[in-house]
């Protein structure tokens, strides 16, 4: 299965995608994963890529494409993948239908997940993630771990992320409105787009993922 999933800054993308391509046995990609890699490892896209992520931007295509292009020429995803942060504008959007198209691939669906903006906010301000593994989501209110920073699934250190402070947030909303949403009615018109309500509890979301992607809702 090639699924994409889309939805703003705060809706759970990364704790979902994480559980359904572990569901469907497919790899998870994630560019802002894929990035924040790179910056700790100190290497020249890494740099790069941060001066844009500081300040609630995109990371510009060229850098973006070639990076997730790489990925999913990996032999994991052979098979498929769940893309989660990519793409995130409609040109990124059309590379990657290219690119699929050119290796006789299509997307299977791409999942729409919704959450209202002040919750965004609210998510993201106490968003605290495990250095270890970017799976493991913490809520300094809402999930909190047992031990105060200290991942309750591996022992790897909680910080919060650079560009989850309110002021980038707000920013990486109006990016995502702008530049990512419009990649929901180019889908709409290819028949692929699922929308679900990102907002209860975590395996209830994924149940409804699930099961969208099982009817053939997001096919
Ligand atoms: P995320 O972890 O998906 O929230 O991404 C964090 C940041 O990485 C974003 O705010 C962007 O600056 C950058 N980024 C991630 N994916 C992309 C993409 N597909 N295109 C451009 N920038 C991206």
């Amino acid at each position: 299965m090639r699924i994409v999933l889309v939805g703003p800054p705060g809706a759970g993308k990364g704790t979902q995608a994480a559980l359904l391509a572990e569901n469907l046995g497919i790899p998870h990609i994630s560019t802002g994963d894929l990035f924040r890699a790179n910056i700790s490892q100190g290497t020249e896209l890494g740099r790069e890529a941060q001066r844009y992520m500081r300040e609630g931007n995109l990371v510009p295509d060229e850098i973006t494409v070639g990076m997730a292009t790489e990925r999913m020429a990996q032999p994991d995803a052979e098979d498929g993948f769940l893309l989660d942060g990519f793409p995130r504008n409609i040109a990124q959007a059309r590379s990657l239908d290219k690119q699929l198209e050119e290796a006789g691939l299509a997307l299977d669906g791409v999942l729409d997940l919704e959450v209202p903006e002040e919750e965004v906010v609210r998510r993201i301000a106490g968003r605290r993630m495990c250095r270890k593994d970017s799976s493991h989501i913490f809520h300094a209110e809402y999930s909190k771990p047992a031990v105060e920073d200290v991942c309750d699934v591996c022992g790897g250190e909680l910080y919060q992320r650079e560009d989850d402070s309110e002021e980038t947030v707000r920013k990486r909303l109006e990016v995502y409105h702008q530049e990512t949403e419009p990649i929901i009615d180019y889908y709409r018109e290819q028949g692929l787009v699922v929308t679900l309500s990102a907002l209860g509890a975590v395996p209830e979301v994924t149940q409804r993922a699930l099961a969208a992607l099982r009817s053939g809702d997001a096919a």
